[in-house]
């Protein structure tokens, strides 16, 4: 048919399952196990619905702030956006408009391509090294922009300040985008590199270490420019992304630091019993600075954990791609979850 040919056909990103089915113990898609901070409940419940008669605040100001305040910026220098993967798709469409290859690892976050298809962006996939590292040299040539997600996902690989710094240094002409989905589980933030650095985006999520990716909130921190440029594109495509319950919602997390440090914590300690038991069950993994574990089992495949893990309720998450397919990505849950899932694993393996 002709006007098929004029389509714009993407093969689209393949999200993790969300069951329905209440007694799964659902490890597969990075969620924190624990409820959103009280402020959240508090503010949700004593709504006033009045407010959504208008259209919501274009700037979403009350969450603006609250996040420069937190990160000790100045407003114009946070965007936020409904998901990081919206704010994502906004920078890819903002900053990478040029001939040369946009740059990221062939083991990441695997949306990188798919926007990259969508808007047309030529990509080259840089490959991480034998024990999932990134090679910071691959990021020192010419290109279109650099995509990097620190920690990496699904391999947890966490990089420090330094390894970010002279990559940007190596790319002036480029827009360096370092996605932070993981970064509250132990790793070090670039934003302190962000007024040094006008090329610099950093991109954050309330979706794992806020309790809250059901609320879909994303930001991204860099200078002035960046921003503004950002908020361009964003006023030239829906000037009314984010909804006035989100924005409150939102802005009551923020403010409720104790209660993210309280979590995070929480979940790191869990994380790292949760490395010990899978170690003495003959796992290997990258050591992971995140809220999942990448293990490899010595003997049995990774198919056949996640088949009999699914099996028993427990959901995990494995790719059928190359380099990884022995892999299954397992995030971390409550103390009690982990034993239930840890328990089964070592009596399936005493097994076989
Ligand atoms: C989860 C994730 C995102 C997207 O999170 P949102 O829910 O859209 O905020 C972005 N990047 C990475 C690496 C992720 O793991």
């Amino acid at each position: 048919m002709s006007w098929e040919k004029n389509v714009r056909k993407v093969v689209p990103y393949v999200a993790g399952e969300q069951p329905q089915n209440k007694n799964v113990i659902k490890l597969n898609t990075n969620e924190c196990p624990y409820p959103p901070a009280p402020g959240v409940e508090r503010v949700l419940h004593s709504f006033d619905y009045d407010i959504l008669r208008k259209y919501p605040d274009p700037d979403v100001s009350l969450l603006v702030d609250a996040l420069a305040k937190r990160h000790g910026l100045s407003r114009e220098q946070v965007f936020v956006g409904v998901g990081s993967d919206d704010v994502l798709a906004m920078s890819f469409l903002t900053f990478f408009n040029a001939d040369r290859p946009i740059l990221f690892p062939d083991i990441t976050y695997s949306f990188y391509d798919v926007w990259a298809d969508l808007y047309k962006i030529p990509y080259e996939c840089q490959p991480l090294d034998e024990n999932f590292q990134i090679r910071k040299t691959d990021y020192q040539k010419p290109n279109g922009g650099i995509v990097i997600a620190n920690p990496n996902a699904p391999t947890g690989v966490c990089e420090d300040i330094a390894f970010f710094e002279d990559i940007i240094k190596a790319n002036p002409d480029s827009v360096v985008i370092v996605d932070e989905a993981y970064i509250d589980f132990g790793g070090k933030s670039c934003v302190p590199l962000i007024e040094r650095y006008e090329n610099l985006l950093v991109v954050q999520t309330f979706s794992k270490s806020r309790a809250l990716a059901g609320l879909r909130i994303g930001y991204a921190m860099g200078s002035k420019k960046l921003i503004k440029y950002l908020n361009d594109v964003k006023f030239s495509f829906n000037s009314y992304t984010m909804n006035a319950v989100t924005i409150q919602a939102g802005t009551a997390s923020v403010e409720n630091e104790e209660y993210f440090q309280l979590i995070t914590a929480k979940i790191v300690e869990t994380r790292e019993n949760t490395k010990k038991r899978l170690e003495a069950l003959d796992f290997v993994f990258p050591n992971s600075m995140t809220n999942f574990i990448f293990a490899s089992h010595k003997r049995v495949p990774a198919q056949e954990l996640f088949d009999v893990l699914r099996q028993n309720e427990i959901y995990v998450r494995h790719w059928n791609k190359p380099r990884i397919e022995n892999y299954l990505r397992i995030s971390i849950g409550t103390d009690e979850e982990m034993k239930t899932v840890l328990d089964f694993l070592e009596q399936y393996l005493k097994g076989r």
